[in-house]
């Protein structure tokens, strides 16, 4: 009989290589590690857990790895006098599950009988852990939890004979989301895996060619943007210039919608789109779908903000800020403790009073995971006044995880996954609740709506259509089963 497998184990060890990051990566510039630590400090809200930056100098490579913010470990002169070299990748991270711990932080170094190595990795890997597996029954020794750690191990083991092959082949036994940078002696490069789920872009410092996860981090060091790095590209720059490879299959690319709604910075542009201008045309679409007769419209602050710009314009409701943030509170859900999650949202935001008094009010807000936020914020605008509260939400339910770089707890965590839009209304306090429609969103950005046969994006979490296979969940499944009937018998 097969040993019971405890659920609750699967459940988390489920959870644990599920990470949040942005990277960034330069070469040839002599203050290599100031600008990344700049860059890394723009893509903070990317992940605010830890940050590292790896340099090289033309003989050694250097190594700073932390838990905390880029701010509080990257600024003293001090570390980034230790940085020496011309070359940096760097990472900042934030992780779902588990303590932080600092074998986890990358970029992820390793030494290879044809020098060093390391990676920088945003996304996730839906097959890490069967490769994990895989790589430990033939001696590989693991020194992280991270997924990204497979793709070291690929790149050291495989047959063939340079670098660049070598990490090809790595990467052609990976399945998931991945934009990564790497740096060997001779080489920084950047790679999006074939479906761009998550966002790089090429850019140049003074001659310096650069990679980073979105063009707001080269506003902060004035670098001149060149274009986005295509889906399936990998970009390999040397002292000669830069050489373009695609060295995996032609698919139809599935960018994250994740990213225009939530996640990437409202400054970025990306795939040449101002984000901040599609979450208005969000707001916009919002107001088209689900208008309501109202006094002012809210923002949930800052989420919420360029949607509801969008959908006070549109609907011609005067805009105001019926909520003030409390600056100097990180993001509420990149808390990794349900109990400091809920401290989080009273220590974060207070009702205006001024605005709020009396008034019908829309309250407008990007998302609705667990519902935890809206519950809170909807009764914080009653106590201060508010007569009526129509909430708009600018995305469709989220009914499904990600398993490609996005924070979102298991599925029977999110609401809307157990629950009606009535019934979330019900349980919020609300008294009208409306989501945008997948349709809207695509209008948002551009598209005539979500077609099989037209452009596509990963819009998984709200679909369940996820574009790649989940091996390591699929492994999960059968466990579960196995367990269950281990249990029965
Ligand atoms: P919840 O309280 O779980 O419903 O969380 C919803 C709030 O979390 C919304 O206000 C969003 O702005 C924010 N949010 C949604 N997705 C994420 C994410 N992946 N990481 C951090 N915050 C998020």
């Amino acid at each position: 009989m097969m040993p019971p497998v405890s659920r609750d184990a699967l459940d988390k060890s489920d959870d644990h290589l599920r990470e949040e990051c942005g990277v960034f990566g330069i070469f040839g510039h002599p203050e290599a590690a100031a600008v990344t630590a700049l860059g890394l400090h723009a893509l903070q809200h990317r992940g605010q857990e830890a940050a590292g930056i790896v340099t090289y100098d033309g003989h050694q490579f250097f190594n700073e790895r932390h838990i905390g913010l880029v701010g509080d470990n990257f600024t003293k002169r001090s570390v980034i006098d230790r940085l020496q070299g011309t070359r940096a990748i760097g990472h900042v991270r934030y992780s779902t599950t588990g303590a932080p711990v600092l074998r986890n932080v990358q970029p992820l170094f390793a030494e290879f009988a044809g020098g060093g190595f390391a990676v920088a990795h945003n996304g996730n890997l839906t097959n890490a852990r069967t490769l994990q597996r895989r790589l430990q029954k033939t001696g590989s020794i693991f020194q992280s939890t991270s997924d990204t750690e497979a793709i070291i191990h690929l790149t050291a083991t495989s047959p063939r004979a340079h670098l660049v092959e070598r990490f090809v082949d790595a990467l052609t036994q990976i399945e998931g989301a991945y934009s990564l940078v790497a740096m060997s002696e001779k080489k920084l490069i950047g790679v999006r895996d074939p479906l761009g789920v998550r966002p790089l872009i090429l850019g140049e410092l003074d001659g310096a060619y650069l990679f980073a996860s979105e063009s707001c981090a080269l506003d902060i060091i004035g670098a001149k943007f060149i274009r986005d790095v295509e889906p399936g590209e990998m970009i390999i720059v040397t002292e000669d210039g830069i050489e373009t490879l695609n060295p995996f299959p032609k698919m139809r690319s599935r960018f994250c919608i994740f990213e225009y709604v939530y996640f990437a910075r409202p400054d970025s542009i990306i795939e040449g789109r101002s984000v901040y201008e599609v979450r208005k045309r969000i707001g916009a679409e919002l107001a088209a779908e689900s208008p309501v007769p109202a006094d002012v419209v809210v923002p949930v602050p800052d989420s919420g903000v360029p949607a509801a710009i969008g959908f006070a314009q549109a609907a011609n409701v005067p805009f105001d800020l019926g909520i003030i943030r409390n600056h100097y509170v990180g993001r509420t859900f990149i808390e990794p403790s349900d109990s400091i999650r809920h401290m989080g949202v009273k220590l974060k935001h207070n009702g205006n009073r001024a605005v709020l008094e009396g008034k019908k009010v829309v309250l407008v807000d990007d998302s609705i995971v667990r519902g935890t936020t809206s519950l809170k914020i909807v009764q914080m605008v009653r106590d201060a006044g508010a007569a009526e509260v129509h909430m708009r939400i600018a995305s469709p339910p989220t009914t499904d995880s990600c398993f490609y770089g996005v924070d979102t707890p298991e599925k029977s965590k999110l609401i809307a996954s157990r629950m009606s839009v009535e019934e979330i209304a019900q349980y919020i306090k609300v008294d009208s609740l409306a989501f945008l429609s997948i349709d809207g969103l695509y209008r948002a950005v551009g598209l005539e709506g979500r077609h099989a046969d037209a452009p596509q994006y990963c819009d998984a979490c709200f679909t369940g259509d996820y574009p790649t296979r989940l091996t390591d969940r699929s492994g999960c499944d059968q466990m579960r089963q196995l367990s269950l009937l281990a249990e029965a018998s």
